[in-house]
């Protein structure tokens, strides 16, 4: 399958990066040895240069290693959390954790510490014993499949998850989250689109953050997805040197609506371990949300939200248009 050899052609080294961009690696190998590192061929084509928006999101930056006292879970998971590969903080709703691992490490990532590494890595069992908690919680309406990306399982091994939790009488719908239409588009096949069409309501969050990710094979993969009858949202992260200026955003918000993708919400940072340089202050998100406004179609503006550290839940922030 192409994404698998995609996928294995991904960039994992220092030195890979180093020669490709004429840089020093030594910095970044510290940085690999603790986070993850791995960018895609797909995702490798859209830098430009060292520094710019694509580069900042998958490329270590010693920065990563400042002692911050931020948090390894910096949303209070674990107290959330029944059995391993369940999150359980809304009475109505659960997260099911399917895979550990990404199809690229974005250097932002709320679960650094942990995906990519043995720490979020979930066997079978855990899995199965994710769908017995969900299948004797019947407050449990909506369950949403994440990681990790759960879009890095075979089809098989995906259709297998979907199905139980299909067979639950109470699972009323089903969410995905995925980064593979931005980093690893080959992943989106006629036959995954198929398959996921099998198990509706299903609805297919993902993760586009800047206009530069807008390019032909992702917009054809979301297009995909769409013909094939998946509803599609978006959640951006603000991000600092990424997203955090009115232009960049409306660009992206207004590109991703016409791709038939819903802006859904744009994050706050969250509070962990390694992601401080991505801080933007949040008076600076409510201007960039509140320049949206009057400027796009409503539909094209996220819910600014954010997830304080005490894990009681997600606020919106500013004027929300829910
Ligand atoms: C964000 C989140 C959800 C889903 O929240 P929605 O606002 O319904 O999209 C569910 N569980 C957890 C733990 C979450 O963090
Ligand atoms: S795709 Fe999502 S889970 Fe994976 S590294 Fe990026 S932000 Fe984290």
């Amino acid at each position: 399958m192409t994404w698998k050899i995609q996928l294995s052609n991904s960039l994992i080294a220092p030195e890979q990066l180093a020669a490709r961009f004429g840089i020093d690696p030594a910095p970044l190998r510290t940085v690999a040895a603790r986070y993850p590192l791995r960018i895609t061929p797909h995702y490798l084509g859209l830098i430009q240069k060292p520094g710019d928006p694509i580069w900042r999101q998958c490329v270590p930056d010693p920065r990563e290693l400042e002692i911050s006292g931020l948090p390894e879970d910096s949303l209070n998971e674990r107290s959330f959390s029944p059995v391993p590969a369940v999150v359980h903080r809304y009475p109505d709703r659960a997260l099911l954790l399917v895979s550990g691992q990404c199809a690229g490490y974005c250097r932002f990532c709320t679960r650094k510490s942990r995906v990519g590494t043995a720490a979020l890595a979930f066997s079978a069992e855990q899995v199965a014993a994710g769908i017995a908690y969900i299948a004797a919680t019947p407050a449990i309406r909506d369950v949403i499949l994440t990681g990790g990306d759960p879009l890095l399982l075979d089809d098989d091994q995906l259709e297998a998850i979907l199905e139980q939790l299909y067979n639950i009488s109470h699972v009323e719908m089903i969410r995905i989250g995925s980064r593979v239409p931005v980093t690893l588009p080959e992943r989106i096949t006629p036959q995954l689109c198929g398959l996921l069409a099998r198990f509706q309501p299903l609805y297919l969050n993902t993760h586009f953050n800047h206009p530069r990710e807008l390019v032909a094979a992702s917009i054809g993969a979301c297009a995909l997805l769409a013909d094939g009858g998946i509803p599609l949202g978006n959640q951006t992260v603000l991000l600092r040197g990424v997203n955090d200026d009115p232009g960049v955003m409306l660009e992206l918000c207004r590109g991703l609506l016409r791709m038939r993708v819903r802006p859904y919400y744009l994050h706050q940072l969250d509070q962990a371990k390694g992601t401080g340089h991505f801080r933007v202050p949040v008076a600076t998100g409510l201007s960039i949300v509140s320049s949206l406004r009057g400027r796009i179609s409503g539909m094209a503006i996220p819910q600014y939200v954010t997830d304080p550290p005490d894990g009681s839940g997600k606020v919106p922030l500013g004027d929300a248009d829910a």
